[in-house]
């Protein structure tokens, strides 16, 4: 446990070393779960992003994009049961005043004993040795099922709660768990009340005549409200996709894990429509894709699983995340919904106006199903950031930080070093940058000796290194630094476009899809 909190530490102040994350308006002493992406963090950001959108839009015929406003009629939030249902649970600790998740607080608690399951098979596992098998261990073992049934009675009288809408026995079941204050212990806890989680705001000068409006809560209703003009506009057939990316808001009431959970964040949705009865089809299709798409980074399969929903939104008719493994253990990367109807029905029936496609094959009307894929991109970007950020002992005894982004999404693809800052070289250097920056972010950089020159670079996660030195001057040729295994080869300068673009270009990373 230790150790994650030491490497989450250290994944935020190189977050904010480094340039990548700051806070909201640091000065004013910043703004809880808030945060201003900074010079680097602004390109990873972006090329995260892009990655996405090539993968949806570019790369599927049948995917197109929009980009709807973050203001949308109120009564679309209405339609939608946000207005209704997009609460969580609260509880407040008396004696700290802290206010926590009652469901997440249960939650970590069951998460505690799944430590204890995982204790059992580390220790298992090495009595074992080679005749080890984890999944029959597993299912076999006294101490572990007893931990197992444990979790599933207390998840389950959690869900079943919830679904209800019986706040008393949330709390009830906080006290007999004897849940403390993970802040200080205390167990004096006030009832559980709901929270809605949508922000508010005016559209409109005077008291009397302002609507009262919200931030979008997610971008996924400014897709089902356009469904019908981009499917007629664009003349799609069923199964077609819609996506978009942008700020969804949400008054999150625990907000404390960095940029995991913020109050604005950004999401990468993409809305599937196809014809009712294929959804499930749709959904295990989706799922797979987008495991892929995760798997392409190279970021190391263990980091990623599914988890099946047992509890359904009251859309669904089924949905898994994407978990991934953060520093403070798995946690939801991204969601994939299969929504039924639902929000189209709803906003029909809100709106007096016909969502439906005609089916020519078919030949009738209906309301399209919807699976949903839904991703944070700044979640996305803390588990490739929180992955990346590696320290390795070398050879010579020493360490170096060195943040190995995949080479696809690294803000800045090379630097160009001239190995002193005279005869020529600089001159040579910045020509080199004037020519490769047409195609690819680079910087330059003359300050300090090379090697720490390098180590800069490593820690910035730049994947290449080009150093101009006094044989340049009479055969044209540079040194090139790979970031992840330091091998340095002579090259000539003609030939760095190529080498680059071989190892960041997306069509590459894609492939491996
Ligand atoms: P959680 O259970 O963690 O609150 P959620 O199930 O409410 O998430 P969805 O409504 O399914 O999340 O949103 C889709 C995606 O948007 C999530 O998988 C996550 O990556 C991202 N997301 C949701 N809430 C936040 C937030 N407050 N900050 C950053 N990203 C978020």
């Amino acid at each position: 446990m230790a150790k994650q909190e030491d490497q989450f530490k250290k994944v935020l102040s190189h977050a904010k070393e480094y340039g990548y994350v700051f806070q909201s308006s640091e000065i004013y002493d910043g703004l809880s779960a808030v945060y201003d992406y900074a010079q680097n963090g602004v390109e990873l950001k972006k090329n995260i992003r892009d990655y996405w959108w090539k993968a949806m839009v570019q790369m599927h015929e049948n995917i197109v994009g929009i980009d709807a406003s973050i203001l949308m009629h109120p009564t679309t939030w209405k339609a939608s049961g946000h207005v209704d249902a997009f609460n969580d649970p609260l509880i407040d600790n008396k004696d700290s005043k802290k206010r926590y998740r009652a469901d997440v607080l249960v939650e970590d608690y069951c998460a505690k004993i799944e430590g204890k399951i995982e204790k059992e098979v580390k220790k298992a596992a090495k009595r074992f040795g080679d005749a080890f098998n984890k999944e029959e261990f597993l299912a076999t073992n006294g101490r572990v099922l007893g931990y197992q049934e444990k979790i599933n009675t207390i998840l389950g009288r959690l869900g079943k709660s919830l679904e209800n809408e019986d706040l008393a026995d949330v709390k009830a079941l906080i006290e007999e768990l004897e849940i403390a204050d993970p802040l200080t212990g205390s167990k004096n806890w006030t009832d559980v009340k709901q929270f809605n989680l949508m922000f508010g705001t005016k559209l409109g000068a005077s008291a009397d005549t302002a609507m009262d409006l919200y931030l979008r809560p997610e971008t996924a209703q400014g897709i089902f409200v356009n469904f019908l003009n981009v499917q007629k506009t664009g003349r799609m057939k069923i199964p077609f996709g819609i996506a978009q990316t942008g700020k969804a808001f949400r008054n999150e009431i625990v907000a404390r894990q960095f940029i995991f959970r913020m109050r604005e964040f950004e999401q990468m949705e993409m809305q599937f429509f196809v014809k009712p009865g294929t959804q499930k089809e749709w959904y295990d299709t989706w799922k797979e894709t987008r495991l892929k798409w995760h798997l392409s980074l190279g970021m190391g399969a263990d980091n990623y699983r599914f988890h099946d929903h047992e509890k359904l939104a009251h859309y669904a008719d089924a949905a898994a995340d994407i978990e991934f493994k953060f520093p403070f253990g798995f946690k939801e990367l991204e969601g994939i919904h299969s929504r039924t109807d639902f929000d189209l029905k709803a906003h029909e029936e809100h709106s007096g106006k016909k969502l439906q496609y005609f089916d020519h094959a078919e030949n009738k009307n209906y309301v399209p199903y919807v699976v949903e894929t839904s991703i944070g991109l700044d979640r996305m970007f803390l588990a490739v950031f929180s992955t990346s950020l590696q320290e390795e002992e070398l050879e010579n005894g020493t360490t170096r930080t060195v943040l190995k982004l995949p080479a696809v999404l690294a803000p800045t693809k090379a630097a160009i070093l001239p190995l002193v800052k005279k005869d020529g070289l600089p001159e040579i250097a910045r020509k080199i940058v004037d020519d490769l920056k047409w195609d690819f972010n680079v910087s330059y950089d003359e300050k300090d000796a090379v090697g720490r020159r390098y180590r800069r670079q490593d820690a910035n996660g730049t994947p290449f290194c080009i150093t101009v030195d006094h044989d340049t001057l009479n055969d044209n040729t540079v040194t090139i630094r790979h970031r992840d295994t330091m091998e340095q080869k002579r090259v000539a300068i003609s030939e760095l476009r190529d080498i680059i673009k071989e190892e960041v270009d997306v069509k590459n990373w894609l492939q491996k899809m």
